[in-house]
């Protein structure tokens, strides 16, 4: 701790969605905010700074991030805090860092190899004390994956978990609603979730349900059967008694799907109808970005990333994956499809680009990259509607996630898609230019966020809150990354201040 930080002259976005206002801000040594609106002349706080013609908010808050790991092996999280995020969502999409058993731990550990940190814990509790030692910037607030839970259990395998499995899979579930994790997420188009039955999942909605906490969800499918999957989720929420479901990145992929918002929407309503309270987070952008081994067809679609390089170890099975994806892609497949990151050096040169660009046949170059390390290899690919990007954010129900890591700013964990180092700035950005007021489009990055995984420490600039700050300018704040330079820092941050000290300026 610094000292006493006062900030003066600024404008409050306080985070509730209440009209700016004028005010000085006084954050204590304690790096609590102490008190708002006094006259400070006489003030003796160590830290003075001057915010006129700059917007107060709240610690912006990323309601969807995958920095459960990358944060520990850059505490610093200069992708987050460089647009203004002091606490993030993290274990999204069915993937947590714990619980850790015999059974995931040397899987887990591949998985995040690139990052170099040690898995010595098991539980959420232990987790976040390991969090704690580090003191990352950005703060990390967890779910608890299903995919890791289920893979906890019973591996990254097949097929159906059985009663005893699935009481197993709600014990450590439990166990880690416990001790801190702010819900369940799944990430249904993914090893292992993919082979979950509704049995299961209904399960551990129960569990969350009986924690009054919430469920987010990567849904089986974001296009051909996106209706379908929203559908499934909302019935099993309904039945389980769960309170609060949350949507994550939500979409409509592929262009044949764009006109199924609408009835994405109706869906909602009538789910509220009957008391289930229903948000979604979304990144403003149009491309997507996965793993490439998650498009791969037939038997190679049921392996995960370290399992697939195992088999790929073998020629005979490069041969037969090049000639399966010969069939099943066609040249277009590979004109939309984007390298975000890989590195099998010899295409390391083509991140950024797309796989159509690299000399030779774009189906035996994908195989050599998925054989070389298909855990560091991601595409892109544009298939969102850029309307109803738009017409998702405007929604009150919809606050921002990036989907993206806490990185370094050199770059030394990978290229990246530019979400990472710019989703929140330009979501800001977005509703701002979209007319939405700066106190809402505030709130969707702070406050609101906070209100939907029960934050109550957090998201509001009051007394009493923890004093995570941002001065930003509203004329310049904007994303300035992009995937050919994507640990670009974003524009019209001026200070980031988390718990009463500057981290950022
Ligand atoms: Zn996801």
């Amino acid at each position: 701790m610094t000292g006493a930080v006062l900030v003066k002259n600024v404008w409050l976005a306080a985070g509730d969605a209440a009209p700016l206002r004028k005010v000085n801000c006084l954050v204590g040594k304690d790096g609590i905010i102490a008190a708002l609106e006094k006259d400070f002349s006489a003030c003796a706080a160590e830290v003075q700074l001057d915010g006129r013609g700059l917007i107060l908010a709240p610690g912006f808050i990323d309601a969807h991030g995958h920095s459960d790991i990358s944060a520990l092996a850059a505490p610093e999280c200069f992708s987050k805090v460089s647009q203004g995020v002091t606490t993030e969502i993290c274990g999204n999409c069915g993937l947590s860092a714990f619980p850790v058993t015999d059974e995931n731990l040397s899987h887990l550990q591949e998985l995040y190899g690139n990052y170099g940190v040690d898995i010595r814990w098991r539980s959420c509790r232990e987790y976040l004390d390991f969090c704690r030692e580090l003191c990352c910037k950005s703060s990390l607030i967890p779910l608890c994956g299903h995919n890791t839970l289920r893979a906890a259990v019973r591996n990254y395998g097949e097929g159906r978990a059985d009663d005893a499995e699935i009481k197993e899979m709600c014990r450590l579930l439990k166990q880690d609603l416990d001790s801190g994790a702010a819900g369940l997420s799944f990430g249904l188009l993914y090893t292992p979730g993919i082979f979950a039955e509704p049995d299961e999942i209904f399960a551990l909605m129960q569990t969350v349900a009986r924690h009054n906490k919430i469920c987010a969800a990567h849904l089986r499918s974001e296009g051909d059967r996106l209706l379908e999957s929203a559908s499934e989720m909302i019935e099993l929420s309904l039945e389980s008694g769960l309170k609060h479901f949350h949507f994550s990145h939500l979409k409509t992929a592929g262009k044949d799907n764009f006109a199924k918002l609408d009835k994405l929407f109706e869906l909602f309503e009538d789910a509220r109808q009957k008391g289930l309270k229903i948000t979604c987070d979304r990144y403003p952008y149009i491309e997507s970005m996965t793993q490439l081994s998650v498009a791969l067809p037939g038997k190679w679609k049921t392996l995960d990333d370290v399992a697939l390089k195992k088999l790929l170890a073998f020629a005979e099975e490069k041969i037969q994956l090049a000639a399966d994806l010969k069939n099943a892609k066609d040249d277009e497949y590979w004109q939309r499809c984007r390298i975000v990151n890989c590195t099998h050096p010899r295409f390391i040169s083509y991140r950024g680009r797309k796989i159509c660009e690299i000399p030779g046949d774009p189906a035996e170059n994908a195989v050599e990259m998925l054989s070389f390390d298909p855990v560091n290899c991601q595409v892109a690919f544009e298939t969102m509607s850029e309307k109803n990007m738009k017409k998702i954010i405007a929604q009150p129900f919809c606050v921002a996630g990036s989907d993206g890591n806490a990185l370094p700013a050199d770059g030394r964990f990978g290229h990246t898609h530019p979400r990472a180092f710019g989703a929140v700035a330009r979501f800001l950005r977005l509703a701002l230019d979209m007319g939405i007021s700066i106190e809402e489009s505030v709130s969707k990055v702070s406050g609101r966020s906070a209100e939907i995984f029960e934050l109550g420490d957090r998201g509001i600039i009051a007394p009493g809150k923890r004093g995570d700050l941002v001065l930003f300018d509203p004329d310049s704040i904007d994303s300035k990354a992009d995937f050919s330079v994507p640990e670009t820092p974003a524009a019209g941050i001026a200070c980031v201040i988390k718990n009463g000290e500057i981290i950022y300026n």
